[in-house]
């Protein structure tokens, strides 16, 4: 699978809507955030021989460093800085 280059005008981070078990009929399905990303993210290790990058809004880094406390290391955050 190719790896998706980072992308300046949203945040590529997939958001999956809460779900309740009570709820009825299929799983709401994970969309693409759209909100404008202000950090970038980049592994430090390889995956599969390449390594990947993506861009996130200010509320996916916050709950991508949380979701992956412990393993910190394994990235370099960046803020992106933007002329406007
Ligand atoms: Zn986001």
């Amino acid at each position: 699978m190719p790896l998706t280059p980072p992308d300046p005008k949203y945040c590529q981070c997939e958001v999956r809507p809460a779900h309740s078990f009570m709820t009825l009929g299929p799983r709401p399905k994970a969309r693409q955030c759209k909100a404008k990303p202000k950090y970038i993210i980049a592994e430090t290790k390889a995956t599969d021989g390449e390594y990947g990058t993506m861009t996130l809004c200010p509320e996916c880094k916050d709950k991508f460093i949380m979701q992956t406390s412990g393993r910190l290391h394994e990235y370099i955050i960046a803020e992106i800085i933007t002329c406007e």
